[in-house]
């Protein structure tokens, strides 16, 4: 079992398949995109087939899969069968922005994929096109329905942003009334690939939730698990429920259980630190297992107490994408 310095037990790893995206969502990177890695500083799906088999040989028993744009990787389905024969494994999931992922539905079902995240920060193909630089809301749309329909359990993450589509907020609690799918809002963070700075947040976790409760005064909180970055609350005879996650605010952090590694291999211990050990030589080099486990468990063993002292302890972070890092 993986326990940090700080007595916390990880059992949970973001793993980004690819920092790519064939969107362009404004809060996540520029126009133009980041400076891409090169095709062979990705893992390969059998390096991040290994890297998965000794993670959960080290007591990792739940994976989600990220990006990037996980489904613009050609070759996501091959690791996702290598995944679901790992007994070990509890949950494997998936955060997506849905606009690839329609052909794989069936499949993923199959394979027995826990649950998807659906990036949509919009309800209105207006709002959507307009922070995700594309026009693809009808398609995103459309593979939702089709998750709801599925076996997986859905959730749709809406990061709320200043003057985009503070509007879109009460279309989407009203979806959650009608769809069995829990609605998350985000804090924005200052993950951008240096968009845009910011040090403060109008929409913070306080006024996200005052916000609902002007048109939806009568709401419960739900109990949730104590590693849960989300609180979560249900309205009476909503087929759906809302949580809030303070990314931003990072209220969470205490009861942090998870690692984020990424696509070129890096290894990340907090979110707002920088990446404490590459994984991409000793896998890429083919090394035998008790390195890559060492690298792991050294990381793991000097983990900062939550995102502030990360931030504080690796100096400016916020140059960096979303894309890059996973979420
Ligand atoms: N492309 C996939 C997607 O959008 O779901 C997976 C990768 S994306 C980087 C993972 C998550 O990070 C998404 O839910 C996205 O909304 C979130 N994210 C990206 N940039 C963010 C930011 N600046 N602040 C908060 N969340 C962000
Ligand atoms: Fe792509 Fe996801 Fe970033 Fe949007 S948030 S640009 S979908 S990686």
């Amino acid at each position: 079992m993986l326990i940090d310095n700080h007595d916390r037990v990880i059992n949970y790893v973001r793993l980004a398949v690819t920092d790519r995206c064939n969107l362009r969502c404004n809060y996540c990177m520029p126009e133009e995109g980041i400076d891409f890695a090169r095709k062979d500083a990705l893992l390969s799906i059998g390096e991040l087939s290994r890297l998965c088999d000794v993670l959960t040989g080290l007591g990792v028993d739940k994976i989600r899969i990220t990006g990037g744009e996980p489904f613009v990787r050609k070759d996501l389905m091959r690791l996702l069968e290598h995944l679901a024969g790992i007994s070990s494994l509890r949950e494997i999931s998936i955060t997506t922005n849905a606009t690839l992922i329609g052909p794989h539905i069936e499949q993923l079902e199959r394979l027995g994929i826990h649950s998807v995240n659906v990036s949509m920060d919009a309800i209105r193909p207006e709002t959507f096109a307009r922070i995700t630089r594309r026009d693809h809301f009808h398609v995103v749309y459309e593979n939702l329905m089709r998750l709801l329909d599925s076996k997986m359990e859905v959730r749709v993450n809406f990061i709320v942003l200043e003057g985009q589509n503070e509007d879109d907020i009460y279309p989407m609690m009203e979806f959650q009334k009608t769809h069995a799918v829990r609605v998350r809002f985000l804090e924005e963070m200052p993950f951008n690939g240096g968009s845009r700075d910011f040090r403060t947040l109008r929409w913070n976790h306080h006024k996200i939730l005052e916000h609902i409760r002007l048109r939806y005064p009568d709401f419960e909180k739900l109990p949730a698990p104590i590693t849960s970055t989300s609180v979560n609350y249900q309205i009476s005879g909503h087929k759906g429920s809302f949580g809030i996650i303070p990314s931003f605010s990072r209220t969470f952090c205490g009861s942090c259980n998870r690692l984020r590694v990424t696509a070129t291999g890096d290894l990340i211990t907090c979110l707002y630190g920088k990446p404490v050990a590459s994984l991409f030589t000793p896998l890429r080099a083919g090394l035998e297992d008790s390195f890559i486990k060492e690298a792991i468990v050294r990381a793991v063993g000097s983990r900062s107490r939550d995102g502030f002292e990360a931030q504080q302890k690796h100096g400016p972070v916020f140059g960096s994408s979303m894309t890059s890092i996973g979420g």
